[in-house]
């Protein structure tokens, strides 16, 4: 009698020769094919898998390259001169193929990542494994996909050649299970869904909903990758919508949750998506600020009140210190996110006061400035409002290192783009020193002298 089982066995895999689909091996780096081709080379079986063959097979140039091979960590490293093992339980190998770019290796493993899920709790289940046990831990269907460097061949356990066709995110296995086990994986749905144009499966959006809230157990660690990963993958205004879609933002980040602040976020990640299309890669200061502006500004006001801008800087420091922590923003780069922010009201409003000259050349040549510029130039794309401001303020834009004032962007502006200053600002004879905090010094010692070396008083000393 042929048995309930083996029909479902029978289903998988799905084996798509190398004429059977879009995948080709001129679409992969050729160094990624040496490894795959040593491995082999080697006794053991070498794979791509997840993010790169979804990519490929979607037509679209992935962001890196993943293996996967039956090979023991150990079995890889000795097969390359330039491997490093990493990682505690779980050992991944590190093959580089130049000083900064390593492809990973990994062995089929037949439990999730310790590190993929929280606190460790499946530690103990985490052994190395075959192929169909590999597909089966991994998150979504279409992140479950081999492409098989024997024969160019692509191998489908989970059903991910179907999902992709009809555009699908689905979870392997039933979805409350998965986002249980670990509730960042809706996170990542919110963002796949976004950069791929996918919807999620009707089981998979109700369970992201029901199982939101688990969010708040995840470790602040990978929340912060996670979010890095939003801001810069391309489609970060996408994923916005669909964190707000999962209700997963308000469990999340619930500081952003309230509708009032959704139109302004979504035109300044429209801003941040479009200047990532052409490859510009901002700076966390800028990324943070264009995602916390709205509360920021509730805090300080749009102009800053009648405070000044160290004013300011210091309010959003303590104010959203807790959300800095939450968000595990090192002290230096959350000093780098208040300056961003808190300069915008100069920004805004430049010119006035009898010092102004003086304080508009030691505003712009302060290290903080180009960051500040580089937001400004943001909000303006994104509000439409400041033109002229930004007008102004870019005779001051120069290449790094370079003095203010005397870039070739300055000399080419000149004076003729220069406006009138406009409304008066009354704190412009501030200092535009960013306040730091103070170094904490030992009291020195008075130093005992010896009476006949004593120089004469205002003499120089020896
Ligand atoms: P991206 O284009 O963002 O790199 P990706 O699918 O390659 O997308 P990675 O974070 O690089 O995503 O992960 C590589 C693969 O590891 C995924 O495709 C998936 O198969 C698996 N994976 C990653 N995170 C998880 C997770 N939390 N649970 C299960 N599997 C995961
Ligand atoms: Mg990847």
């Amino acid at each position: 009698m042929i048995s309930v089982l083996s029909i479902f066995r029978k289903k998988y895999p799905i084996i798509l020769p190398t004429d059977r689909h879009v995948m080709s091996r001129g679409s992969i780096d050729p160094e990624v094919l040496e490894i795959l081709a040593r491995i082999r080379r080697g006794g053991f079986k070498a794979y791509l898998v997840g993010g790169c063959v979804r990519d490929l097979l979607l037509g679209k140039k992935p962001k890196d390259f993943d293996i996967a091979t039956d090979a023991r960590p150990r079995q890889v490293k000795q097969l390359f001169r330039r491997c490093f093992l990493i990682g505690r339980r779980f050992r991944l190998a590190h093959v580089y193929i130049s000083r900064d770019r390593f492809v990973e290796v990994a062995t089929f493993r037949a439990a999730v990542d310790p590190d993929e899920v929280q606190g460790g709790r499946y530690a103990a289940n985490n052994v190395f494994g075959a192929i169909e046990e590999d597909a089966q831990r991994r998150d979504f269907t279409v992140n479950s996909l081999y492409f098989n460097s024997a024969d160019s061949s692509v191998v489908d356990y989970t059903g991910g050649l179907r999902d992709l066709e009809k555009k699908l995110l689905r979870s392997i296995g039933d979805p409350v299970t998965r986002f249980t086990e670990d509730p960042v994986r809706i996170i990542r749905a919110a963002r796949f869904c976004a950069q791929l144009d996918f919807e999620p499966s009707g089981a998979d959006l109700k369970a992201a909903k029901s199982c939101a809230r688990l969010i708040k157990e995840a470790n602040d660690q990978r929340l912060r990758e996670e979010l890095f990963k939003i801001l810069r993958c391309g489609a970060s205004e996408g994923t916005m919508r669909n964190l707000i879609r999962f209700r997963l933002l308000q469990e999340w980040l619930p500081e952003l949750a309230s509708e009032r602040y959704h139109d302004g976020l979504s035109r300044r990640l429209a801003v941040v998506d479009r200047r990532r299309a052409k490859s510009e890669d901002l700076p966390v200061s800028v990324l943070i600020t264009a995602l916390l502006y709205d509360l920021f500004v509730e805090a300080t006001g749009t102009d800053g009140g009648r405070q000044s801008f160290q004013e300011a800087f210091i309010l959003l420091k303590e104010r959203f210190g807790e959300m800095a922590g939450k968000l595990r923003l090192p002290r230096q780069e959350w000093d780098n996110i208040c300056n961003t922010a808190a300069r915008q009201m100069i920004l805004m409003r430049p010119g006035g006061g009898k010092n102004w000259k003086k304080f508009e050349n030691k505003f712009a040549g302060n290290a903080y400035f180009p960051h500040a510029m580089l937001f400004f130039e943001i909000l303006v794309e994104a509000t439409g409002k400041y033109g002229e401001q930004l007008a102004y303020w870019r005779r001051f834009s120069r290449p790094a290192g370079e003095p203010a004032g005397t870039g070739p962007v300055a000399a080419a502006h000149g004076a003729s783009v220069r406006k009138p200053p406009l409304k008066p600002l009354a704190e412009c004879a501030d200092s535009t020193e960013t306040p730091k905090p103070k170094k904490r010094r030992r009291p020195r010692r008075p130093r005992k002298r010896n009476p006949q070396q004593q120089q004469p008083l205002g003499g120089a000393p020896v």
